[in-house]
């Protein structure tokens, strides 16, 4: 049976920043997927938001703000997310980014933007879509919504630009452009 959204309690005892990124509609949605093991920005993404700065502020929201931290004790340390496989999840985001880093200060390359490729594995599309029927079935009318063409408009590759691109270009001074003609191939 699909849960009512509306007259459900919600479990969210924090205020302030992360009501500014999730409505209230969209918190039991997002709580239902951190309880999946989805990480929050997976969970967001689920959630159908598209604009880049939710993904920002909710990555730098502590992680017992975010929705995650009473579900992260039920789960086994250190699993990560079932949707993104720890990519959008530290200690994997911060490991990419360094990888990235210094392979491209190795090269010692002077172009002053750059753009980076992601390679995913097939699973992921999979998983994605296991999600997104999740949505579908609990959530008919939530999904019809939010999910109006029946994808995940934000991908695992767009979320990781929306948050990491513009630490990666900090750390290798360089400003990141989806036009760069510096492109970094990396297979996940
Ligand atoms: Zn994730």
């Amino acid at each position: 049976m699909a849960n009512k959204v509306e007259n459900k309690s919600l479990s969210f005892n924090h205020v302030g920043l992360l009501d500014q990124i999730i409505s209230p509609t969209n918190k039991l949605v997002y709580e239902k997927l951190t309880e999946l093991g989805c990480c929050k920005l997976c969970a967001l993404r689920f959630c159908g938001e598209t604009a880049m700065n939710p993904y920002k502020i909710l990555y730098d929201t502590k992680t017992s703000q975010a929705g995650e931290g009473i579900n992260e004790s039920k789960k086994v340390a250190g699993n990560p997310c079932v949707a993104c496989l720890g990519m959008l999840q530290p200690p994997t985001c911060d490991r990419i980014i360094e990888e990235i880093a210094n392979a491209m200060t190795k090269e010692e390359y002077d172009n002053p933007t750059f753009n980076v490729a992601f390679t995913l594995p097939v699973s992921f599309y999979l998983r994605a879509h296991s999600l997104l029927v999740f949505v579908a079935n609990n959530f008919p009318d939530y999904f019809k919504t939010n999910h109006p063409v029946g994808v995940v408009t934000v991908g695992v590759k767009e979320a990781w630009k929306y948050v990491f691109a513009h630490k990666l270009a900090k750390r290798i001074n360089k400003t990141f452009h989806n036009d760069a003609s510096l492109k970094t191939q990396v297979d996940i």
